[in-house]
């Protein structure tokens, strides 16, 4: 594809922060970008030139609005793929439709895994109690339900310890279309954070190792040491492996546990990552701004650390003020995102730290 030229406009589905930090690299590059999303206020869109608020299933709406734009990405897993279908090659979507459609498919993005030499934990489909059972005797405890579709940050999951809370388990995440998970017995969680751009030109970020509280990303520290490093080249050749399969054109995310028996994969975004926000400071070139040089057909940039450590905290459920106490400290680059009110558990902002050892 011949490159979009500056002055052209990017289309974001979703107006989260994510969209927001896509949008300054967009900025930033000489792009403008335009957001949709249902909400009054999203975050992202102070940082875009413009907000059409509409919902993710009006076809009608979504047309008007890719008519406006000369390339259409999103910044979250959970648009339908089927409208988005719809629009035909009118604009054209990165990363593509069959790509979004497998990330928001537990049990079908661990097949394609599987299929293509990947490793996730020990898993069964269920979609009644009589089939929870029967993943249980296969799998045994303990393990983890977690719904198909609409999980993230640790929701749509639920423990189970013994067999006797299968049928808590399975009333409480709604009795929907799910997954039985073995549970890893993993010593440090990493992720690849890759971008593809469209000449299949593939770079591969230093995955960080990452700490979650409450199932929630609390810390990311790249490069990760010992077993993330042992690990991370079996990691990335399946990812790219993947992204090459699906065609991908953008930035896309792996989860996985590094094991004693090697890496085993949690799940895949089919976007920027809460795990590649330290790449601001600390890369040579953003996450962001890479996704932006995908989907514009832009030579991608170094994926390289800018020095030889760096700390990422997500700032969770905090205010502006509290925030803002990390201006005090010397080297801390605060992101905030504006969000409104700070609830528990709410992403907020984050804080990048960089080392020189
Ligand atoms: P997820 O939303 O699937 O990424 O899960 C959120 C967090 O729960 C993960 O980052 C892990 O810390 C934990 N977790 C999820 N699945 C497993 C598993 N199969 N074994 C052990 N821990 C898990």
């Amino acid at each position: 594809m011949t490159a979009l030229p500056t002055g052209s406009t990017i289309g974001i589905l979703g107006g989260g922060q994510l969209g927001r930090m896509l949008g300054v690299a967009a900025a930033q590059i000489g792009y403008r970008c335009l957001v949709y999303a249902p909400e009054e206020n999203p975050c992202a869109a102070a940082v875009a030139v413009g907000h059409v608020r509409g919902d993710y299933d009006d076809v009608d709406a979504l047309r008007d609005f890719a008519a406006r734009c000369d390339a259409l990405t999103y910044e979250f897993e959970n648009v339908p793929a089927a409208p988005l279908r719809a629009l035909g090659d009118a604009v054209a979507l990165h990363p593509n439709a069959d790509a979004l459609e497998l990330a928001q498919d537990r049990l079908r993005e661990k097949d394609y895994i599987l299929s293509h030499g990947g490793r996730p934990a020990d898993y069964r489909e269920v979609d009644s109690r009589e089939t929870l059972e029967a993943a249980i005797d296969a799998i045994g405890v303990p393990a983890i339900l977690k719904t198909r579709r609409f999980g993230y940050d640790g929701k749509g999951q639920v423990r189970i310890m013994s067999r006797n809370e299968a049928a808590a388990a399975w009333a409480d995440i709604g009795k929907r279309p799910a997954v039985l998970e073995a549970m890893v017995a993993f010593e440090r969680e990493f992720s690849i954070i890759l971008a593809r751009g469209h000449d299949g030109d593939t770079r591969v970020y230093p995955p960080p190792d990452n700490r979650h509280e409450d199932g929630i990303l609390s810390r990311s520290i790249a490069p990760g040491t010992g077993l993330i490093a042992e690990q991370s080249a079996a990691a990335a050749d399946l990812a790219r492996k993947v992204a090459e399969a699906l065609g991908y054109v953008g930035v896309l995310t792996f989860e996985f546990f590094a094991s004693a028996e090697g890496p085993v994969f949690n799940e895949m975004a089919p976007r920027v990552h809460n795990s590649g926000h330290w790449t601001i400071e600390g890369a040579q070139c953003s996450q962001f701004e890479n996704h932006i040089r995908a989907i514009c057909g832009l030579p991608l940039g170094s994926t390289a650390l800018t020095l030889p450590r760096v700390e990422m905290t997500n700032l969770i459920g905090i205010d502006g003020e509290e925030a803002q106490r990390w201006l005090e400290t010397p080297g801390a680059h605060l992101h905030f995102y504006d969000k409104g009110e700070a609830r528990p558990g709410r992403k907020m902002g984050h804080v990048t730290q960089l080392f020189t050892e």
